[in-house]
């Protein structure tokens, strides 16, 4: 029977345990981690993500730095608050949720944030760190959703070293990441994108299938083998029928009702790498606190 892998709860033992260290750190220490949340504008899913984080991250004992800025801010402008909050010290991590307006360069903002607040692990230092360091992730600042991704994978207890991992997709953000995440594992990886030849067999050799594309359910049962894990990335708006009425739905990149007859163990969407995604966010600003206040790993 295919193993449905509840992101939510995972996510829940995680910040459950965040909350404890943040407890005994501000007991120990008299600090609590603090988190600035930067928004640009009013794009609606961006709003709904900056919400759900800025809720999770006080339910853990987070401060939340909130900079909610206009539209039309200017590069400059913003470069200069990311200035004033690396040199703030009641901030540990800094997240710049994007997508930014177009007349900003992202790379650029992301550069400007302090590597030790870089809360998103999307700074080229912390990148780079990620593809050298040696298998201890414990106080690296790795990009949340592909260690979120792993750390449901770790939660089956079954041994990774030299299963055949696909991640389709190589963005900064989710699938190259999550490649250098797997090959630590010692994984064999292959990394798929919008350019690789015959992708369906390639994803039927997989024993680890991440799918990371932005495709509503373009991966099939037909592509899955059998004993395959799959974790699937992807949040899609799609509308669908019901009752004779257009509805909104969040769907995968993974055809769910396909690949969960198939798969040994499936996340689903929503309920799967969403939640993870916000838990360690939590946990890149509690190890930015640790680390920049040279706080003892408790
Ligand atoms: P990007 O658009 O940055 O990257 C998509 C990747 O998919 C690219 O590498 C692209 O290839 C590849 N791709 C596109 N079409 C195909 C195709 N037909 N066949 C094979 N590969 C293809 O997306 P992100 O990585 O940022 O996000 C991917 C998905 O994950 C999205 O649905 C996003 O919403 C979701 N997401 C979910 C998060 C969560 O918390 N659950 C967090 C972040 C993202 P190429 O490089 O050649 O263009």
């Amino acid at each position: 029977m295919t193993l449905v892998i509840d992101g939510r709860e995972i996510a829940l033992t995680l910040r459950n345990k965040l909350s404890k260290e943040i407890a005994n750190l501000k007991k120990k220490y008299n600090k609590v981690p603090g988190l600035a949340v930067v928004q640009v504008g009013n794009v609606a899913a961006s709003s709904v993500y900056v919400k759900a984080k800025t809720k999770s991250a006080k339910e853990v004992g987070i401060e939340v730095i909130d900079h909610h800025l206009d539209e039309s801010i200017s590069q400059n402008q913003l470069l200069e608050i990311i200035e004033r909050l690396n040199q703030q010290n009641n901030v540990d991590g800094i997240l710049v949720q994007l997508p930014l307006p177009k007349h900003i360069n992202e790379q650029i903002i992301l550069d400007a944030i302090h590597p030790e607040k870089d809360a998103d692990g999307f700074h080229p230092l912390n990148v780079g760190k990620l593809s050298i360091a040696s298998s201890n992730n414990e106080n690296l600042l790795v990009p949340c959703t592909p260690y979120g991704c792993l750390l449901m994978l770790k939660n089956l207890n079954i041994d990774l070293v030299g299963k055949n991992a696909v991640v389709v997709g190589r963005s900064n953000i989710v699938g190259k990441p999550m490649a250098q995440l797997l090959i630590k594992e010692s994984c064999t990886v292959t990394v798929a994108h919008s350019k690789t030849k015959d992708l369906k067999k390639i994803c039927s050799d997989a024993d680890i299938l991440v799918a990371a594309v932005g495709r509503p359910k373009m991966i099939k049962g037909d592509w899955i083998k059998s004993s395959a894990i799959v974790i699937d990335v992807g949040i899609n708006r799609i509308q669908i029928e019901k009752d004779g009425e257009l509805k909104n739905k969040l769907v995968g990149d993974v055809d769910y009702n396909e690949a969960e007859k198939i798969a040994s163990a499936i996340t689903p969407v929503p309920g799967g790498v969403g939640p993870m995604t916000i838990a360690c966010l939590l946990r890149n600003t509690t190890i930015a606190f640790k680390n920049l206040k040279n706080v003892k790993f408790l």
